[in-house]
């Protein structure tokens, strides 16, 4: 079983223009394994390479998870070390070959490539863009999602059970797929690596049945961080859960709690069909740090059918507003932390991400 190939075939070389002008066959073309459905949208992953690389893997995640009618989602590590479906991206070590900028594993058992090996004294150690490096992170992942060159028979790679996705044309010559190009600066997806990614990720019927806590990772240029859905409770606030009502038939639901892709308890039974409902956060959620709570995800089911249901992707709790609050107020004075809290709704922060926003904003720091 082939399931992590040679570096050098899936990888992104350094090769000069003339390879890359020649027009034979090419099509935006997948691997024969892709990522479950079920794993799709809560792609973990974990940045251990040299900092440098940093702003272009954050850029590059978003890119990916913000491609519109995809379930492809991603989020970093925030404790520990995930024990499934989860990238890390790592310097190669010295293992690839000059002309090679990186190498990426394919999809394996249903989980994403496991990990993107980063060279960091590529061609010479010459001086690689954030373009540069942010389109071949881009491209790297999408061989962590299944994707080969789509121009792999040009690159006279074997074929290893490649296959044409449907509605992608016979070449294209902007996709970020195609395989010699790591000299490229990123420029956005072509339109059919978007329909591609559209394809092979669909939204199933029911995917957008939950209309809150749901959102797709982005990157925030000003803080170089990414974002997702977060919930801020304020001393005894409810954890909120919003969905379509009109979507499936059905008078009530049932709600769960989960986290860590493992169920922590029904949090709602039989709750009817109204579009809304809350509840308190469980007591028996992992935390780190003890205010922060990772990769919950909740799930609603028609009560007297339970094969309609809808999950959301990977969503973050914090609790102690209070220190927040304290800490606004000693410092901006007692009417300042509404309206930053307002300000930063799905704002992804702890105690620290606070304190850099403050220091952005208003030019103070602390201790
Ligand atoms: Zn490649």
């Amino acid at each position: 079983m082939k399931s992590f190939l040679d570096p050098i075939e899936n990888s992104n070389v350094a090769i000069s223009s003339q390879l890359k002008a020649s027009t034979p066959k090419k099509a935006q073309t997948r691997t024969p394994n892709l990522i479950f459905s079920s794993n799709s949208g809560v792609i973990l992953y974990k940045i251990d390479v040299d900092y440098t690389w940093n702003s272009a893997i954050q850029k590059e995640v978003s890119n990916w998870s913000q491609i519109s009618n995809t379930t492809v989602n991603f989020f970093p590590v925030m404790d520990g070390t995930p024990t499934d479906n989860w990238i890390i991206f790592v310097n190669d070590g010295g293992i690839l070959p000059n002309n090679v900028i990186a190498a990426a594993e394919f999809p394996s058992n249903g989980e994403v490539g496991f990990r993107v090996r980063i060279n960091l004294d590529f061609n010479n150690s010459q001086q690689v863009s954030e373009s540069g490096k942010v389109y071949n992170m881009v491209h790297e992942i999408g061989h962590c999602l299944g994707f080969r060159h789509t121009n792999w028979q040009q690159m006279n790679e074997n074929q290893d059970g490649a296959t044409l996705i449907p509605g992608t044309p016979q070449q294209d010559g902007l996709s970020v797929m195609n395989g010699g190009t790591a000299l490229n600066g990123w420029n956005g997806f072509s339109q059919y690596d978007i329909l591609a990614a559209q394809t092979i990720y669909p939204y199933s019927s029911l995917d957008k049945w939950i209309t809150y806590p749901e959102q797709k990772l982005y990157y925030n240029i000003s803080s170089n961080t990414v974002s997702y859905a977060h919930i801020a409770l304020y001393n005894n606030d409810k954890v909120g859960v919003s969905w379509n009502p009109n979507l499936v038939n059905t008078a009530a639901i049932n709600v769960y709690l989960y986290q860590n892709k493992k169920l922590v308890s029904m949090v709602g039974n039989n709750i009817p069909n109204s579009g809304t409902y809350s509840f308190d956060l469980p007591n028996n959620l992992y935390t780190s740090g003890g205010h922060n709570f990772y990769n919950l995800q909740i799930k609603i089911e028609s009560a007297s059918n339970q094969n309609l249901s809808d999950m959301t992707s990977f969503f973050s709790v914090m609790v102690d507003q209070i220190f927040l609050e304290a800490i606004s107020e000693k410092y901006l004075g007692s009417q300042a932390f509404q309206p930053l809290k307002d300000l930063i709704p799905f704002q992804y922060f702890t105690e620290k991400h606070f304190e850099k926003f403050l220091s952005l904003r208003f030019d103070r720091t602390f201790k």
